[in-house]
């Protein structure tokens, strides 16, 4: 009989997490008593055993080069046993136990990374933005230019803890917002249907082309005897799924594309619980490489929340008590007809009284 084979480890599936947490926080799982902020940037874990973990967040740019990764590694193997964290905004975690090792660490981090330490508590976290060029075949703007941009004027905010509560703010590069729900969240929109290249249409992907239009807008059509596709220009909303779908069918339009800016957005169930965002401002240019006209959207909007929020409140939390009518006379943005949902299919949200509520 032929001996079995070995077989090769299982490599798919999540890995085991806990072989990759700093030791104390593996020897004190699920048994942590307290934590709190000694200051911005850095966090203390307090177990019931009495050990304490302390963590330094720094802000990263996200996208980063082989040799930036090795210098982060570099750090946290000198001062954190090898051990930090990713969080989900992009900020690096260095866990450490030796309260001691805090400030030279700080001063490496600024001096060999140059990055900021922050963006705990009430402070805006790091932003966070979509793939982009980098690993998308949709943007219609530079989502990681407008986060430089916009982090250069937030940057007191980040180092700072001065705020109500947290700001999470996001970039997406489309209206397909991969980057997800935020504070303040600046979403790129298309204003026009699709434009087909009847020439280059990949003909086996039509029928996918055709599904993936939430409203039913793409229908097939003869162009000059071949299969090809049209646009019922009257029923697009100018998503660009098709897009994502099609590269022959191109959205993306210099001339006509601006940048909305939404608010109110959280996935904490805390307090208000998680909240989708909703309209602030549109229209804004997509004006590379700055963008000024989304940070002094954003400016406003945090001037008006810093003014104007209780402590604790979020900026959606804020809003929902002073009113949206009150938010638009603080911020000074215009209410236009666009920021009524009337969408078909929001049966939730639809506005049904012969009022319109502001
Ligand atoms: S936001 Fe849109 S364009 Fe940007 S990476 Fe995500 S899906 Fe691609
Ligand atoms: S942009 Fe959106 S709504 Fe318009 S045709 Fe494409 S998928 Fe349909």
């Amino acid at each position: 009989m032929a001996t079995p084979k070995k077989m090769a480890p299982r490599d798919n599936g999540a890995p085991d997490f806990k072989k990759y947490l700093h030791p104390l926080m593996a020897k004190n799982y699920g048994k942590w008593k307290y934590h709190e902020r000694l200051r911005p940037g850095v966090l203390v874990y307090v177990a019931e055993s009495g050990d304490a973990l302390y963590t330094v967040r720094a802000g990263s740019p996200r996208t980063m080069s082989v040799d930036t990764v090795r210098k982060v590694c570099d750090i946290a193997d000198k001062y954190c046993q090898g051990y930090l964290r990713f969080t989900s905004r992009c900020n690096i975690e260095f866990s450490l136990s030796n309260k001691e090792a805090i400030d030279p660490l700080i001063q490496e981090i600024h001096d060999v990374l140059g990055f900021p330490v922050g963006g705990t508590g009430p402070s805006i976290s790091n932003i966070i933005h979509t793939q982009g060029w980098l690993h998308c075949n949709l943007p219609g703007t530079d989502a990681a230019g407008a986060v430089k941009a916009l982090m250069d004027t937030l940057f007191d905010d980040f180092v700072n803890e001065r705020l109500p509560n947290r700001v999470k703010i996001s970039t997406s590069c489309c209206q397909i917002n991969c980057g997800g729900q935020s504070d303040i969240a600046i979403n790129l929109q298309h204003h026009r249907p699709p434009k087909i290249n009847h020439n280059k249409m990949q003909i086996c992907e039509l029928p996918k082309v055709v599904a993936i239009c939430p409203v039913a807008a793409i229908r097939p059509r003869k162009v000059n005897d071949k299969d090809s596709l049209e646009v019922v220009e009257e029923k697009c909303m100018y998503c660009g799924a098709c897009h994502g779908q099609c590269p022959s069918m191109e959205i993306r339009d210099p001339d006509a594309d601006t940048l909305s800016i939404w608010v109110g957005g959280k996935s904490a169930s805390t307090r208000s619980g998680p909240a989708f965002m909703k309209l602030a401002t549109w229209g804004l240019p997509n004006n590379p490489p700055r963008w000024p006209e989304v940070s002094d959207a954003v400016g406003k909007i945090l001037d008006a929340y810093r003014a104007g929020a209780k402590p604790y409140e979020r900026i959606g939390e804020w809003i929902d008590r002073v009113g949206w009518k009150r938010f638009f006379e603080v911020t000074g943005f215009p209410f236009t007809k666009y920021h009524i949902d009337n969408y078909r299919h929001a049966r939730t949200t639809f506005n049904t009284s012969s009022q319109v509520r502001l």
